[in-house]
């Protein structure tokens, strides 16, 4: 097999290849989101198909494996040894799936898709349980196969957290959830009631303008990547250099169109800033949750702070007069820091979104450890919602058949929302500490200081550190609840009244 360099450079062109097709597949799915027509569906799920088997036979390709044992005794160090670590994670898990489970599931997906779509149209539970009980216990299955430590729950989490487990994650979260609740509580039993200042429509072509130029300011770089319109907002892409971003605009959902476009170029602005790797590994994003606290530090810690709108109000009013017209910065400020307690997870403020996460994380771990019986879920569903939030759904549409994501199989997914939320809350701190005077720079307008230090402690770091290790580098202690309570609280309780 040659000596070590000769070995890692073949196992470089091969892994460097299988980036080839993912970059491919990353942009037929941007396409099917934003150009392809209806129906083109059916010729493009087939070419997606195949993509994704091309993409296993090489990744579990003998030559690839036999790369990854030789150069595994071989003590490699540096971005050599990172992307060791995650091609053999990938092959590992790739490896250990038997084929037969991976279609059965890829199968069951699709028809608990179907099955969720109507269900939930219907407001009917009893038709969805039966592909829901599938779904879990093939989870299950996946699990046992691909191996775990600890909870079972593990291995499903590991897929978009990579080397998180809820032994260390749970009681974070769990202390989070004690602590929220009453400051939810407090902020509904304030009888504040709600600003109509965003109950009136905004023309969409001035909403983009304005949208673009904040995304300017954040410093998103269109010579590297694209903003377009889809259906639902995201971001993908294919490299550093081509970033896809999307957003969708509705002249009655202002703040839904605005603060969607801040959130996705903060994940934008990572992926922009990640290390050029040519695909390999270690240029890649740590975790769906460092991904989150990206966008979300962007969209809830600067685009709903005081500072930003002392900035932006005026910019905003010239676009739109009517409406904005002699409005205070104190006003805008409250209107886009309004807390509610609502059904839906989609629609919820920044104080109770975790606890719509915290339910799901709840249900779905209990699920797969085997504590929840899939037919007991809205009865679970309806209890927590009643204690975290303080309302009950009246329907199991507006309940537990809301998301998208169990249908489809995502399951060890919704905890990187919150994760996203922890860690960002604590960078942010770092960041304002280490600048000085963060406020003072968003208040002039210049967003440049916070890019700047998240693209050297964050984005350049790449796939080298873990999440919880690059949280340890940063901020110089474990992930702390604190931050995330201090930030809330020092916000909410002001704009409520409260203490
Ligand atoms: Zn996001």
């Amino acid at each position: 097999m040659g000596n070590l360099t000769t070995q890692y450079e073949r196992f470089a062109d091969l892994v460097k290849e299988m980036a080839d097709v993912g970059h491919a597949q990353a942009l037929l799915s941007w396409d099917q989101e934003v150009y392809m027509p209806p129906q083109g569906a059916a010729s493009r799920a087939r070419a997606m198909g195949t993509l994704a088997g091309i993409q296993h036979d090489r990744q579990t390709a003998p030559e690839l494996v036999d790369l990854v044992t030789a150069l595994g005794v071989a003590d490699l160090q540096g971005d050599m040894a990172v992307n060791l670590r995650e091609v053999q994670r990938g092959q590992k898990r790739a490896l250990s799936l038997p084929k037969a489970l991976v279609v059965e599931l890829t199968q069951t997906e699709s028809l608990s898709h179907e099955a969720w779509v109507e269900a939930r149209k219907n407001d009917d539970f009893a038709t969805f349980q039966p592909w829901l009980e599938k779904i879990v216990e093939l989870k299950r299955q996946v699990a046992e196969a691909v191996g775990y430590t600890g909870s079972i729950y593990n291995a499903l989490l590991d897929e978009y957290e990579p080397h998180a487990c809820v032994e260390e994650v749970g009681p974070v979260l769990a202390d989070l959830r004690q602590r929220l609740v009453p400051l939810v509580a407090g902020i509904v039993d304030s009888g504040r009631g709600a600003d109509k200042l965003f109950d009136q429509p905004f023309d969409i072509g001035p909403q983009e303008t304005f949208g673009r130029r904040v995304m300017a300011d954040m410093g998103f770089d269109l010579e590297a990547g694209r903003l377009d319109v889809a259906v639902h907002p995201f971001c993908s892409g294919t490299s550093p250099k081509d970033v896809r971003l999307t957003t969708r605009y509705s002249a009655n959902l202002m703040q839904t169109s605005l603060f969607g476009i801040i959130h996705e170029t903060g994940h934008g602005l990572y992926e922009q800033g990640l290390p050029d790797a040519e695909g390999m590994p270690v240029g890649s994003a740590i975790s769906l949750g460092i991904h989150e606290s990206q966008s979300r530090m962007w969209e809830n810690m600067v685009g709903r702070s005081h500072e930003f709108w002392q900035h932006y109000l005026p910019v905003l009013a010239d676009h739109f007069p009517q409406q904005l017209a002699g409005v205070h910065v104190d006003r805008i400020y409250a209107a886009v820091n309004q807390v509610e307690s609502s059904l839906i997870r989609v629609e919820a403020d920044e104080v109770t979104y975790n606890l719509h996460i915290l339910l799901r994380f709840e249900l779905e771990k209990a699920m797969i450890e085997g504590d929840l019986q899939v037919k007991d879920l809205p009865g679970a569903w309806n209890e927590r919602m009643e204690s975290y939030v303080g309302i009950r759904p009246e329907s199991d549409a507006d309940g537990v058949l809301q998301d998208i994501h169990w249908p489809v199989g995502l399951i060890g997914y919704f905890a990187t929302y919150t994760l996203g939320n922890l860690y960002a809350a604590q960078l942010y701190r770092k960041a304002s500490v280490d600048l000085g005077d963060l406020s003072g720079q968003i208040a002039s307008g210049d967003l440049s200081g916070l890019l700047g230090w998240l693209r050297t402690n964050v984005h350049t770091v790449g796939q080298r550190r873990t999440a919880a290790e690059l949280v340890q580098d940063i901020t110089g202690e474990p992930l702390n609840v604190d931050y995330l309570m201090q930030y809330l609280e020092g916000k909410f309780k002001p704009l409520y009244g409260l203490d």
